[in-house]
């Protein structure tokens, strides 16, 4: 997936869990360094447009430094991610830890939660100063992908150039997004047309 500039269009969003989108909101490749939580201002248009960010809210008066504190859960779930990713055959203790400090910003009890009609579920509530509270959600969140069924599903992108990555549901899909696996197909077009002119012209 290819990302040019931060406005709400082509914010690197696929559709994937929350931690997975978390980790693709710093985009790196060899010719872009996007941060698409870079101030308070970047963090509140991704949260707004993030597809799994629901019930994660962005406290009204999010700081720089909060922002940076948000930045660090980001980069140790995009570290573990990217292990898992690699089938690496242990995660970053590091990361590990960054994760777990940040969770216990603010103190959380499970709840049940039994609405009319549907099946029992559960949710964490949390304690404290907002900004803790959404540090420490945001958190969870990424441990529970972490430890959770799909993280032996993580995946590259298979265009080389493309830092994205994702979830594989189904072993077909091998490119975080249908503009990525069009352009390995359009190089692969012209390498092979070129391959065929040269061999014509010999
Ligand atoms: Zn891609």
């Amino acid at each position: 997936m290819a990302t040019q500039s931060a406005d709400e269009e082509s914010l690197p969003l696929l559709g994937e869990a929350f931690a997975v989108e978390l980790a693709n909101s710093r985009y790196r490749s060899d010719r872009d360094d996007l941060d698409f939580l870079d101030d308070p201002t970047a963090v509140r248009r991704w949260f707004d447009a993030a597809p799994d960010a629901a019930g994660l809210e962005v406290p009204a008066g999010l700081g720089t430094v909060a922002a940076g504190r948000l930045r660090e859960v980001r980069d140790a779930a995009r570290t573990l991610l990217t292990e898992l990713a690699d089938r690496s055959p242990e995660l970053s203790a590091v990361a590990v830890e960054r994760l777990h400090a940040a969770s216990r910003q603010a103190p959380a009890h499970l709840a049940l939660t039994a609405p009319a009609g549907e099946p029992p579920g559960w949710e964490l509530h949390y304690d404290g100063p907002p900004e803790a509270v959404f540090l420490a959600s945001v958190a969870a969140h990424c441990i529970l992908f972490v430890a959770g069924d799909d993280a032996g599903r993580v995946r590259h992108c298979a265009r080389p150039a493309c830092p994205m990555i994702f979830v594989q549901q189904h072993s077909a899909r091998r490119f975080c997004h249908e503009s990525c696996a069009h352009s390995v197909r359009q190089a692969r077009y012209y390498r092979t047309t070129k391959h065929a002119r040269r061999g014509a012209e010999s």
